[in-house]
């Protein structure tokens, strides 16, 4: 798209205001209780020992840009972040290189295809079309600064601690489970060389990959995380900056785009946010100028998104009035009388 006629202009802000604290500890209370006895949906099992994980594990968390913090349930029970680590790599890819770099040899157009679809890379002369399905999310963690994979894995954890702010370890478990079983990404990451779309060696940067999406997170990690994206890319907790606030508008575009895969369309019909979805049944969602929602329950939908997450950010986004699409008239009618 020509930009040319209006990119030099200041980016202005379109945003409202989240209602009190204790309004927003009351709801996060409520979508906890109202979903705490859904158990639709199966669990992620292609990664072998995520099938091992309770699936009644359920939390949420909501942070405020303003730095408020709202846990319900099992908001600080670990697990591994899988593809939501591919929005904050996103940024972090950003950030070093540039809008237009990262546009150009990612993209930022939605698939239609399942999240680990080799067709889509074929049907597309290997372009990966968007960082959140796997083949775009390897393409972008190649584009992190490092002369080595170990360097480019240090970026990554040390990016994604900034974004959560507190050091983030590794699933040790996660990634062996993972290392030891994912042929596809493998043949993903050489499909794109074979392409010429990906510098250095496929495996080196699918390992590193593999690593990040085994970062050990929480609801809450998730929900800090989210909110850093929501406030101009300064962390609320730490006051850190991160990222730009330019990023942080080009990520969530993109997440708002396929954050969900090909349930992407439906999720932003029904609820109005960016959000990014992880096999291991998180979901955080982000309202620009607000704050995040984060949840995590591990039975997912046939797309791999969890299916409680989903139905409490859903009664959260109406709740707090969150969805981005929504609007009042700005003049209540005048009484019929006065007309
Ligand atoms: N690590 C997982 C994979 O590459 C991430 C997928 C996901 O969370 N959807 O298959």
């Amino acid at each position: 798209m020509d930009t040319a006629g209006w990119d030099h202009v200041p980016q202005q802000v379109s945003t409202g205001a989240l209602p009190g604290w204790r309004d927003v500890e009351r709801l996060v209370g409520d979508a906890h209780a109202r979903f705490a006895r859904d158990s639709d949906g199966i669990v992620a099992d292609y990664i072998p020992v995520l099938a091992e994980v309770d699936p009644e594990l359920f939390g949420l968390a909501v942070i405020e840009v303003g730095g408020g913090v709202h846990d319900a349930g099992d908001a600080q029970h670990p697990f591994s972040i899988q593809s939501i680590s591919k929005m904050f790599v996103y940024a972090l890819a950003i950030q070093e290189h540039g809008h237009e770099r990262v546009r150009e040899i990612v993209g930022v157009n939605n698939t239609g295809l399942p999240f680990n679809s080799v067709m889509a890379l074929e049907l597309n002369a290997g372009h990966p079309m968007n960082p959140m399905v796997n083949a775009g999310a390897i393409a972008t963690t190649a584009l992190m600064p490092g002369e080595t994979s170990a360097e480019q894995w240090e970026r990554v954890r040390e990016g994604l601690s900034a974004f959560a702010g507190r050091a983030l370890g590794l699933d040790g478990v996660v990634y062996a489970s993972e290392a030891r079983t994912n042929d596809r990404n493998r043949a993903l990451g050489r499909l794109l060389t074979s392409y010429g779309r990906l510098e250095g060696d496929p495996d080196e940067v699918v390992d590193v990959y593999t690593r990040q999406c085994a970062l050990a997170v929480t609801a809450h990690d998730l929900a800090v995380m989210g909110a850093t994206l929501a406030d101009g890319g300064v962390n609320p907790i730490t006051g850190q900056r991160v990222v730009s606030a330019e990023v942080c508008r080009d990520t969530l575009a993109v997440v708002a785009a396929s954050g969900l895969y090909e349930r992407s369309g439906e999720w932003l019909f029904e609820i109005g946010l960016p959000a990014k979805s992880g096999v291991s049944g998180g979901i955080v969602a982000v309202a620009p100028g607000k704050g995040a929602v984060a949840g995590f329950s591990p039975r997912l939908d046939e797309a791999g998104n969890s299916v409680r997450s989903q139905r409490a950010i859903g009664y959260l986004s109406r709740a707090l009035g969150l969805n981005l699409f929504a609007s009042a008239p700005a003049a209540a009618p005048a009484p019929e009388e006065s007309r």
